[in-house]
């Protein structure tokens, strides 16, 4: 019928041995930079995503209209829904999968604890039961997270260093993913790589997170609180442009290997990877609030509050010395220079720039359509 056509049209590669993609996640903020990236170059791209109303989901939907403008469908259903999975690897041989799809956030976990066991958890082990059984079987490369390093203060953060100090149940299913995906490649020879993202920002971005919210607050002249370590040290992020973390995912999707079958019995299976992706260069939350408050030419109205706050880590700082030798990735953004590509998303998307004085205008180019 229409649907199949739909899935077929999506997910046809347009390059010679093109990949045929689910991205999982494909309406959400990472998902769709990354879905227009694989299309961009010839691959096959079909989405998967619940529109949860996590945040705002017009922003999902405004995001499914700009991957529908470049031919990219996205399937509307859940990573729970077995027979929904099992029927798009009937229409089309998926060839690798995108896995970002997840519930995102640390402190939504002490309202709904049970949605990050639900996507993050059941929905991943959904995910790779169809998967193991398919035919082709996919490769899969799925977004993991800084956050698993917890609360290691090893500075910077290499695959290495211990992730059995969880700080939040986000973090902990997280961890639990990488564990889980182990026992797929080591049972099934599923060849799987995780990537763990440092603090991903950039246009389209999310409505949950501070460089966000901070501009909406900052542009609104409301307060915004900026926070500090018990000893009154600077809580900083390896802040990650989108664009950086895009070149990753696909690095990671090229150089993935083939999934090897059921107990590896052809040549072993293939190995399970992890890989950091981040900017490797920290910035603090201050300097994040100052950065903005020069693009924005506004002054912020701060309110400063001590740590800890559940789920938060003080630092964060990415070693990326595998990924750069395994697949060339080498993050090339500075926090201001995509923060100016953020802020100018911003204010057209919501149509701030007309009501800003002539001299508070960001700029008068065309802003990307990225
Ligand atoms: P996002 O929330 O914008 O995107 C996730 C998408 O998945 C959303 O559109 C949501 O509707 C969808 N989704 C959630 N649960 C689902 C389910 N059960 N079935 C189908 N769809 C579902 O988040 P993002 O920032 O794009 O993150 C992408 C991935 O990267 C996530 O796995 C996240 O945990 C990880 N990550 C992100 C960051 C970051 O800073 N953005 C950092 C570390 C890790």
């Amino acid at each position: 019928g229409a649907w199949e056509r739909q899935v077929r049209h999506s997910a046809t590669p347009r390059r010679p041995n093109g990949f045929t993609v689910l991205v999982t996640g494909a309406a959400g903020f990472v998902g769709s930079h990354c879905s227009l990236a694989l299309k961009k170059r010839g691959d096959g791209v079909l989405g998967l995503d619940n529109f949860n109303n996590y945040y705002d989901p017009s922003l999902k939907r405004a995001r499914q209209d700009l991957l529908s403008q470049h031919q990219i469908f996205i399937v509307e259903g859940d990573l729970n829904d077995g027979p929904l999975l099992s029927k798009l690897f009937d229409v089309v041989p998926i060839t690798h999968i995108l896995h970002l799809a997840a519930q995102a956030g640390v402190r939504y976990a002490m309202q709904n604890p049970q949605s990050y066991i639900k996507s993050n958890i059941a929905g991943f082990v959904n995910l790779l039961e169809v998967s193991k059984t398919a035919n082709p079987q996919p490769s899969i490369v799925w977004a993991s997270s800084s956050s698993v390093y917890g609360l290691n203060t090893e500075n910077p953060f290499s695959e290495l260093h211990r992730t059995d100090q969880p700080a939040s149940l986000y973090a902990a299913t997280k961890k639990a993913g990488e564990e889980i995906a182990h026992t797929y490649n080591h049972i099934y020879g599923l060849s799987l790589t995780g990537l763990r993202f440092f603090t991903v920002y950039g246009p389209w971005g999310r409505p949950d997170m501070a460089y966000f919210f901070f501009t909406k607050d900052i542009l609104h002249g409301k307060t915004i609180d900026v926070y500090q370590t018990q000893d009154g040290k600077e809580v900083a992020r390896d802040f990650t442009y989108i664009d950086d973390i895009v070149k990753g995912c696909v690095g990671a999707l090229d150089t993935a290997e083939k999934s090897t079958g059921s107990g590896g019995k052809k040549k072993g299976p293939a190995q399970l990877r992890i890989y950091n992706l981040g900017n490797t260069s920290p910035v603090p939350v201050g300097k994040l609030v100052t950065i903005l408050e020069n693009l924005l030419t506004t002054k912020a109205k701060k309110h400063v509050i001590k740590m800890p706050r559940n789920g938060d880590v003080p630092y964060t700082h990415a070693n990326v010395t595998l990924a750069y030798r395994d697949f060339g990735y080498k993050p090339v953004t500075d926090l201001s220079t995509g923060l100016r590509k953020f802020v100018k998303w911003y204010v057209r998307y919501y149509g701030i720039q007309p009501r800003l004085k002539k001299e508070n205008r960001i700029d008068n180019e065309q802003p990307d359509d990225s």
